[in-house]
């Protein structure tokens, strides 16, 4: 069993559940954390929460793991709680002792009985007051019970204390909330000698050393929980930001981002599309600090781990998932590389899933991606690896180009003098002997983009041909 005792109280955590693929929030809430642990001279540790066994999936902990792994997020430690069991059940079971908590031997039916008979006086459900039977078992009674094999859980006894009218405490992004006490004894123990997340997450938090537990506002609520079961352990409270869902509008109403609905959600599928990870971070950071993006245009190009984070300025309004402005982020990243590393970057994805790829369009590709990069105005127009077959669809050899309005005596006459070869210099100058005057250069222009790339507007054609080489171009200016 891990002793944590001796953890001093530094800790900062993400706490996720194995059950499917990794959530933008819970990447928004690893970055939070990371900033928060650095800046304080803090430990960032990852618990992975898996006593709910319902919900669990086989091969989430390692997709999990793999994630947060891609995007260069490292846990000083890692506990797994399904591994914990005796901890819990040794502070369940010392809360019996002190009569803080009871075992319950309530059936399903019992439950649901008891549920029938309060909506039909109109009273509150849940297990309390009279309800809780199980409260006021003799000690004889209960050994009985057990050593007639019949299953158990453990509750937390609320009614022992008197708890106010409210619990109030003081959320970091928040400030103070009051919230009503649960008045229903929460069970702390499972039949299977696990804890539901309540029960653990006090424990955890506490012997782990979280300094502070951000988590998702949709804990908010349970929070007077929480710091019920802290009071009754003995623990001293535990500090809490609740971190606001990211939205989305659907249909101009506002909802959380949901795993099922919104692609963008599971954010391995962000990375798949070939979103820059630092384009996600970007985003997250300007949903999450209301100062980020004014740092960012003060400091272009400084790493990010150079912001400072600031907990008040994560706001309390939930932010919306914008896809342009993400868009629009991820093109400011993508400019900001070098050709090699965009390189590097595209043979790192999945880049074997384009469209009929051959060793000769990848190397073509790879010389796309460094056609008017660095500089002054670096071209912005990648946003995700995905786009690259309608972005860059010229460099495979099937294009479509409508060759109706060409002046085909023009283009083969360009054709015969067009040379790879030719420098930048070189190559206009040949263009523009073959135009007396502006329109007609205008024109002529036009008509090799488009014959050669079947694109109005492009990057760079001089580029764009090079990369194509001699024959590719004649053959695409001659083709009619
Ligand atoms: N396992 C919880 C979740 O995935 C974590 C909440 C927390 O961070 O404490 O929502």
């Amino acid at each position: 069993m891990k002793n944590c005792h001796s953890n001093p109280k530094n800790g900062y955590r993400i706490a996720p559940s194995p059950t499917g693929y990794v959530h933008l929030g819970t990447v928004a809430t690893a970055l939070v954390n990371s900033y928060l642990a650095r800046q304080n001279g803090g430990r960032f540790y990852l618990r992975i929460e898996d006593t709910d066994s319902k919900r669990y999936v086989a091969d989430a902990v390692a997709k999990m793991k793999d994630c947060f792994k891609y995007f260069g997020i490292e846990f000083a430690e890692t506990y797994v709680q399904s591994e914990r069991a005796e901890i819990y059940q040794k502070y369940a079971h010392d809360l019996v002792k002190q009569g803080k908590a009871y075992y319950c031997f309530c059936t399903e039916d019992d439950l649901s009985q008891m549920r029938a008979t309060q909506v039909k006086n109109n009273e509150p459900t849940g297990y309390y007051g009279k309800y809780a039977k199980c409260r006021h078992l003799s000690a004889e009674e209960v050994q009985q019970r057990i050593q007639a094999g019949q299953p158990y859980v453990i509750r937390a006894n609320f009614g022992y204390q008197d708890w106010g009218e409210r619990i109030v405490f003081n959320d970091a992004g928040r400030g103070e909330i009051a919230l009503l006490p649960q008045v229903n004894d929460p069970i702390i123990l499972k039949a299977n000698g696990l804890p539901p997340y309540n029960f653990a997450h006090v424990i955890d938090d506490t012997l782990m050393g979280t300094a502070l537990v951000i988590r998702g506002e949709e804990w908010l609520i349970s929070t007077a929980e929480h710091i019920q079961l802290c009071d009754l352990l003995g623990f001293p409270r535990l500090n809490y930001l609740h971190m606001p869902t990211i939205n989305i509008e659907d249909n101009g109403k506002k909802r959380k981002l949901s795993k099922r609905k919104d692609p963008q959600a599971l954010v391995m599928n962000l990375v798949d599309a070939g979103y820059p990870r630092e384009a996600i971070f970007e985003y997250l950071l300007t949903i999450y600090n209301s100062d980020f993006e004014l740092w960012r245009t003060a400091n272009p190009s400084a790493p990010l781990t150079d912001f400072e984070f600031k907990i008040s300025k994560i706001g309390t309004n939930n932010p919306l998932f914008d896809l342009p402005k993400f868009n629009d982020i991820a093109k400011n990243v993508w400019a900001r590389y070098d050709h090699a590393t965009v390189v590097k970057m595209f043979n790192a994805w999945d880049w074997q899933k384009l469209p009929n790829i051959t060793p000769t369009i990848k190397n073509r590709l790879e010389a796309m991606l460094g056609v008017e990069r660095g500089g002054e105005r670096p071209r912005k127009d990648l946003i995700k690896l995905e786009d690259i077959p309608d972005l860059y669809s010229y460099m495979w050899d099937e294009i479509v180009v409508d060759g109706q309005d060409f002046d085909r005596n023009l283009l083969s006459a360009y054709a015969e003098i067009y040379d790879a070869n030719d420098d930048k210099d070189t190559w206009w100058q040949k263009i523009k002997n073959m135009a007396p005057d502006k329109p007609t250069l205008r024109a002529l222009t036009g008509q090799v983009r488009l014959a050669v790339t079947g694109k109005t507007n492009t990057p760079d054609l001089w580029a764009i041909c090079r990369i194509l080489g001699n024959d590719v171009v004649k053959a695409r200016l001659t083709r009619w």
